[in-house]
């Protein structure tokens, strides 16, 4: 046990196994800015389709997706609604006033989750005084909610109310098949509803980097000018993007062990003396409050002692992500310390 490391920081911290590697060295690779490129193109193919979206484009991060597609459905001084807590607010650097000198509206959502009645007053109205609302983002599962997710019931009315007015709505689905392996939704039925989808295949799905952006022929074709000038226009990616099609061919089911995992070490949480509370434990991200007696930085150092890393998520917050390196083994290591460490 005492060599044992957990890495519990994030999903992103997955090596490729050795048959996502053997698929990644047998790629075959062209130049995808020339557009030659068979494997890239392959998947953004496969991903389009489980989505039901017409085009893909491979990037190197989901964030480079999320302010692609930003740029792609905002004009300068338009405003982005999102929540507080979404990623391409609080951890995209910026992006958005860099990217798209766009300027952004936040609401206040269920463990980041809105609804229309948080929406439509948030959308302006046609005076000169007001930037142009023009686009909505919303995320699914949502990080800083503890990966809480929308069942594809809670997107509709959202979705119509964006037609409705005129905006376009997009999807940072880093997490989405987390989302997807818990509400059984249709995947098909995601591409009747947004503009644009942002799917990383480099969190849990294990795959090394990147990410596809889904749309609109159109938009994918803005995209790719978009794509060019941050710089993210690569060559012989097809080996990248073989690990990525080896991912959403057998690294998707298996999300519901993370779950499984994640959802054990909340229940031991729940009944240890130093733990205030815990988020719910919804997919594979467990957020859970000290109580005041505990420091989480010192917490953080003392579980990094015993081979578990972590991360501290604002004051007395801690945050576990579990992800396919993570065996139950491991589970039961992180446990028995949690339970022992005070
Ligand atoms: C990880 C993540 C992203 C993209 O992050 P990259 O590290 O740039 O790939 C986007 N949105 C959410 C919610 C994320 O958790």
């Amino acid at each position: 046990m005492q060599s044992m490391i957990v890495d519990l920081r994030s999903d992103t911290v997955t090596k490729p196994s050795p048959a996502m590697l053997a698929a990644m060295m047998s790629a075959k690779v062209g130049d995808d800015v020339y557009g030659e490129d068979e494997t890239v193109l392959e998947l953004e193919a496969k991903t389009a389709d489980i989505f039901g979206m017409e085009c893909g484009l491979f990037c190197p991060s989901g964030t480079m997706t999320n302010q692609i597609a930003i740029k792609c459905f905002t004009n300068p001084l338009d405003e982005v609604i999102a929540d507080e807590t979404a990623h391409v607010y609080r951890y995209e650097g910026g992006g958005i006033a860099f990217n798209s000198a766009a300027s952004v509206r936040l609401l206040y959502g269920d463990r980041g989750r809105l609804t229309p009645e948080l929406i439509e007053p948030a959308i302006n109205p046609d005076n000169i005084h007001n930037p142009v609302s023009s686009l909505v983002v919303l995320e699914n599962t949502v990080n800083r909610g503890g990966g809480s997710y929308y069942y594809l019931s809670d997107i509709e009315p959202i979705y119509h109310l964006c037609k409705l007015k005129g905006l376009k709505l997009h999807l940072d689905g880093a997490r989405i098949f987390n989302a997807l392996v818990e509400t059984g939704d249709d995947p098909k039925a995601y591409g009747e509803l947004f503009d644009g989808i942002s799917v990383c295949l480099s969190k849990g799905l294990g795959a090394p980097v990147g990410s596809v952006l889904l749309g609109r022929k159109e938009t994918i074709k803005k995209a790719k000018r978009i794509r060019k000038v941050l710089g993210g226009g690569m060559r012989q990616a097809g080996f990248l993007a073989a690990a990525g099609i080896y991912a959403l061919d057998n690294n998707v089911d298996r999300l519901k062990e993370d779950h499984a995992n994640a959802r054990a070490i909340g229940e031991a949480l729940l009944a240890l003396p130093y733990v205030a509370s815990v988020m719910p434990v919804d997919t594979n991200i467990v957020i859970f409050r000290l109580d005041e007696s505990q420091n989480a930085e010192h917490f953080v150092e003392k579980l990094a002692h015993h081979g578990i890393k972590c991360n501290t998520f604002g004051k007395q917050m801690v945050r576990f992500v579990t992800h396919l390196d993570v065996s139950t083994t491991m589970i039961d290591h992180v446990i028995e310390t949690l339970k022992k460490i005070y």
